[in-house]
């Protein structure tokens, strides 16, 4: 089977939410310092242009867990693959994810980082499928809420591919 990709988000656009967020953050933390933890691969790319627009001081920070292998099926078992180096005690912990589908993953791990005695723990995601939620979280920052369509690019893969597009495209299989 084989496949393209339609845009959905205009690259332009995904970077000036980008810039919001970031401003939101300042605001937010004003006179304090926040710890981004990455969670890779998909958030990445986002993580990335996120903290290089956050003006107060940012600790970055990467974990990898498992999710979809190379469908578009979430097997809803979390597992962490690679943990962060640093330790998250009393930081202001925000954890940055490409998207929030079913909310497994996120509702796992805020938990987990809850545990590790965080100052805070907020949740900024690229991307929300509120749709397929099963499992409630609160998403603290969200750049675009989108409709239940398998998206690529700006981080997000399908089977490894797309990560490196500019934009937010939706994958339809021919
Ligand atoms: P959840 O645990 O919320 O179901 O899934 C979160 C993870 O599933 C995301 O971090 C991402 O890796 C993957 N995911 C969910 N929806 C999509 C999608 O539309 N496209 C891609 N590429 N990955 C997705």
């Amino acid at each position: 089977m084989s496949e393209h990709v339609v845009k959905m988000i205009e690259e332009e656009d995904v970077d000036s939410r980008i810039r919001e967020l970031a401003k939101e953050i300042d605001e937010e933390y004003k006179g304090e310092e926040v710890f981004l933890v990455c969670v890779l691969r998909g958030a990445a790319f986002f993580a990335c242009e996120l903290a290089k627009r956050i003006t107060i001081p940012v600790t970055l920070d990467f974990m990898q867990v498992s999710s979809y292998g190379s469908g578009t099926r979430s097997t809803g078992e979390v597992k962490i693959v690679k943990d962060i180096d640093l330790s998250m005690k009393d930081k202001n912990v925000i954890i940055v994810e490409d998207i929030v589908d079913t909310g497994n993953t996120l509702s796992t791990l805020k938990g987990f980082f809850t545990q590790r005695k965080a100052k805070s723990v907020k949740i900024c995601s690229l991307l929300d499928k509120p749709e397929r939620r099963e499992v409630n979280v609160d998403i603290d920052y969200v750049g675009f809420t989108i409709p239940d369509k398998f998206v690529v690019g700006y981080g997000l893969d399908y089977d490894q591919k797309y990560r490196n597009l500019p934009y937010v495209g939706v994958v339809e299989f021919d």
